[in-house]
């Protein structure tokens, strides 16, 4: 019962990241006017703003204009719903469920703001990066560390601290996420002459940091990357892109965040046995 309707919950909270994709990249206000459709301007009734349902029912379609309605309004609903959904599963509505909720929502408006704008807007990450740190206490401890040992061919063995507040996980992976990719964009651009990473991608990962720690922040920069070098050989090879083609790397940061998030642990500790 709570499940199910945490998992309606987050098919509404959809409908509202809806509204801050489309508004926060124009500075508009996402609380003032309802919503109204993009080419008519008739506002939006609410029987016709059921999430995914009045897709559907519209068949895609304003009820007014019959311009076509993107299926990305009820495909970030269902994400939305579904990133609830697995948030009450993993963390059975303890704290952490609740934390990881609200950042995987800013992390599907980050990714779809970047998608479409190439935009990861300051109102998102910078309050994103301090809402890591204050909620780091009600955080899953685990993905702040804890007594991970690395062993490396059986020659060097290093076991990191058993404990580290969260408050220290969660600024230190803040810092890390920021200074990564702070550090390669500068390199970067020192090399090649021209910028490579946006001050976007560094603050988002100052927040992904922030929620996720140092561990799952690495986990993160390398699956965003491999994912987002998958994509750049699938545009070189069939839609005959350059490789000066800017890729949304928000997009695969967000993706890669999100694998990390439940996937990240259990692939460390079996890459890392200790
Ligand atoms: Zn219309």
């Amino acid at each position: 019962m709570l499940l199910s309707s945490y998992t309606l919950l987050g098919l509404i909270i959809g409908s509202f990241l809806n509204v801050c994709i489309y508004r926060i990249p124009l500075r508009k206000s996402i609380v003032f006017p309802r919503s109204s459709c993009t080419r008519c301007g008739t506002q939006i009734p609410f029987y016709d703003n059921i999430p995914v349902l009045s897709w559907i029912l519209l068949r895609g379609k304003c009820r007014f204009c019959k311009t076509p309605i993107s299926f990305q309004y009820p495909f970030v609903e269902l994400l939305t719903g579904a990133a609830f959904l697995v948030c009450g599963l993993q963390w059975n509505f303890a704290p952490p469920t609740y934390v990881n909720t609200l950042f995987l929502s800013v992390t599907i408006i980050l990714i779809f703001t970047d998608f479409h704008h190439r935009i990861l807007p300051n109102v998102l990450t910078l309050p994103g990066t301090l809402a890591g740190i204050l909620l780091s206490p009600f955080q899953d401890p685990t993905v702040y560390m804890d007594g991970l040992s690395v062993r490396i061919a059986g020659l060097f063995e290093y076991q990191t601290a058993q404990t580290v507040l969260p408050w220290a996980g969660s600024i230190s992976g803040a810092a890390i996420g920021g200074g990564i990719l702070l550090v390669v964009g500068l390199g970067y651009q020192k090399l090649r002459k021209r910028q490579g990473l946006g001050m976007g991608d560094i603050k988002m990962m100052a927040m992904v940091g922030a929620f996720l720690g140092w561990r799952l922040t690495f986990f993160t920069i390398f699956t965003g990357s491999c994912l987002g070098l998958l994509a750049g050989i699938y545009l070189i090879v069939f839609h005959k892109q350059n490789l000066q083609a800017k890729l949304p790397f928000g997009v695969f940061l967000g993706i890669g965040s999100a694998l990390a998030l439940f996937y990240g642990l259990p692939f460390l500790t079996w890459y890392l046995p200790s």
